[in-house]
């Protein structure tokens, strides 16, 4: 370690830079500890030592110093970690070194980008109090944005014309990394030879949007015009080394801080409403800009908290979005209340109508996700026949079957029946089986490892010939069908233990991650798992693989309905009745005999 780093290591408290990405809770006279950020878990394993300024997950195994984390938080090297925790600490910076020249490049491009960024960000702003800007004030003023709001989120325009920003930027940057920021396009010729870069954003009011650290990676951009000339409503940066999609929580930069002191997190759907909330004073507000939730963001949120507030548009456009976002939520075991507000409105038009208090009114009387749901099913199927009530019903179980938690599974499945007021033995028996039926994930000690991959590892990890029987299932079902198996995080040792040669399975699994995955399948566990237990792992897997394709088809049935396409919706719905047998069959499927 260089003189600098180790000075930078010495003034930095690991506790504090950890602490802006990990919710920590005192948990020792020196110990912290928190949900690790770089395995799933729901209950905490991950530890920092305050004294000896080292990291550790007792889940799945990672540790190091507070060079190690911020790397391998922000997925750079290490003398740009070095770089990241002294600026954070306010330590002056030395010339650089980097370890190979590729590191430099990509420090460098990034650092560039990230000047680009910040340089388009302030001359939109130029641009917005220009003359020019004009119509783009008149707008932000229409949707209630005063001059403070606008500085704090660093509003701009884009004006009308194509070569405003590039013009400006060209004088700090050579074309390469133009083309790479992604703030410009350009046409390809016919002779497949490029054209010249131009604006990416005209004419549209610019919304920066920051990493974590604050820093500006992206914009999106709303359109001014109206008609055929307007184009999307919103459009935003392509992919860039600096910005991926799907990885950002608007605000979440901002929220951060108010979101820990409040223990949850409002969320709701678009750039706007998040701005409106959040400058009218409630700042744990984070906004997902209208499309579905994804992993990353999940895994994103759950270091700062995994109680939710979630308040989504009731239209309809935004109904299939918010859905998604719900379930995938409720997978991860998230708590969701949901926000309800009078008369459809949206949160920023609530406020300005209702306001403020009555706003935080409605949030404090945020239903639980399952009452939110039970009370749906009743709007739905109104009524008290034995055939309301089973659709009622069949509403509720895939919400059901999706909760994690088997108590909270158990207390829904309660709720509904009491609720819908079924009192046939044969439904309440049905609930019960569908609130038992999901694998439990409570964990009782921390795991990087779910109970499917802990399952088909010892399967495929047996080294004894009297089990002989569940390796080879595990190892056809990964042969024959490998696509059910690329989403599970271990996938890859899977793969080397079902091709292995070497006797020990440890041998076969080259990846270090990947071993200690298996390891830690192995440890836990003293003999290998039988023929009803691989039987059902598979199951799950081939239920998730058509569940999934079931999710998207239901999207698809909405869209085509809404487009009023009868002859889409057909051939859709006929594709859904394929997957529901398929899953019925998979249902009804028995194991093999041991
Ligand atoms: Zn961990």
């Amino acid at each position: 370690m260089s003189d600098f780093a180790q000075s930078v290591k010495q003034q930095a408290d690991i506790v504090k830079v950890i602490e802006g990405y990990v919710r920590l809770r005192k948990a020792g006279a020196t110990n912290y500890s928190g949900l690790c950020p770089f395995h799933k878990e729901k209950s905490p394993s991950f530890s920092v030592h305050a004294v000896r300024q080292f990291f550790h997950c007792f889940g799945c195994g990672v540790s190091g110093d507070v060079f190690t984390f911020v790397s391998k938080m922000e997925n750079v090297s290490f003398p740009e970690a070095v770089r990241i925790v002294a600026q954070k600490c306010g330590i002056p910076l030395p010339k650089k070194e980097y370890s190979s020249p590729e590191e430099a490049a990509e420090a460098r491009m990034r650092r560039k980008l990230l000047d680009l960024h910040e340089a388009a960000t302030v001359w939109f702003e130029q641009q917005l109090a220009a003359p020019e800007g004009a119509v783009a004030r008149e707008y932000l003023t229409g949707r209630g944005l005063d001059a403070k709001g606008i500085k704090e989120f660093r509003i701009g325009y884009a004006p009308d014309g194509f070569n405003g920003l590039r013009d400006y930027l060209g004088k700090q940057a050579d074309v390469e990394t133009l083309r790479a920021s992604g703030l410009f396009s350009q046409k390809e010729h016919e002779d497949g030879t490029m054209g010249p870069l131009y604006d990416r954003f005209r004419k549209r009011v610019t919304f920066p949007i920051a990493n974590e650290g604050g820093r500006v990676i992206a914009f999106t951009a709303r359109t001014l015009e109206t008609g055929e000339k307007a184009g999307a409503k919103y459009i935003n940066s392509p992919e860039t080394p600096l910005y991926t999609k799907g990885q950002v929580l608007f605000n979440l930069d901002k929220a951060k801080g108010a979101i820990r002191t409040a223990g949850f997190a409002l969320l709701v759907e678009g750039q706007m409403d998040c701005i409106s909330v959040y400058l009218r004073g409630i700042q744990n507000v984070i906004a997902t800009s209208g499309t579905a939730f994804t992993e990353m963001q999940v895994n994103t949120l759950k270091r700062h908290t995994t109680q939710l507030a979630v308040n989504f548009d009731p239209d309809a456009a935004g109904a299939n979005a918010a859905e998604k976002s719900i379930s995938l939520l409720t997978e991860e075991g998230f708590d969701l209340k949901i926000v309800t507000l009078e008369d459809g409105l949206d949160p920023d038009r609530y406020i300005r109508e209702r306001g403020l208090e009555a706003y935080v009114k409605a949030i404090r009387g945020a239903r639980r996700q399952a009452d939110y749901l039970i009370e749906r099913a009743r709007q739905q199927f109104p009524g008290q026949s034995a055939e309301q009530k089973v659709k009622a019903m069949n509403f509720l179980l895939p919400h059901i079957r999706r909760i994690p938690q088997k108590l909270v599974r158990d207390q829904f499945a309660a709720d509904a029946a009491q609720k819908l007021g079924i009192d046939s033995a044969v439904l309440r028996e049905e609930l019960r089986q569908a609130a038992l039926k999901r694998q439990d994930h409570i964990e009782v000690k921390a795991s990087a490892l779910t109970e499917v991959e802990r399952v088909l590892l010892r399967a495929l990890a047996v080294v004894d010939p009297e089990f002989e029987q569940v390796r080879r299932m595990a190892a056809q079902a990964l042969t024959e069908q490998p696509a059910l198996f690329e989403a599970l995080p271990c996938c890859s040792a899977l793969v080397e233990l079902a091709q292995r040669q070497a006797a020990d399975p440890m041998e076969a699994v080259q990846d270090e991650g990947q071993r200690a995955r298996l390891a830690e399948a192995l440890l836990g566990e003293t003999k290998s798992p039988g023929v009803g237990e691989v039987f059902s792992a598979l199951q799950e897997i081939q239920e998730r693989a058509i569940g999934a394709q079931l999710r998207a088809i239901r999207a698809q049935i909405t869209e085509a309905e809404r487009r009023a396409d009868h002859a889409e919706t057909a051939v859709l719905t006929q594709q859904k009745l394929e997957l529901d047998r398929a899953l019925r069959k998979l249902h009804h499927q028995k194991p093999p005999e041991d």
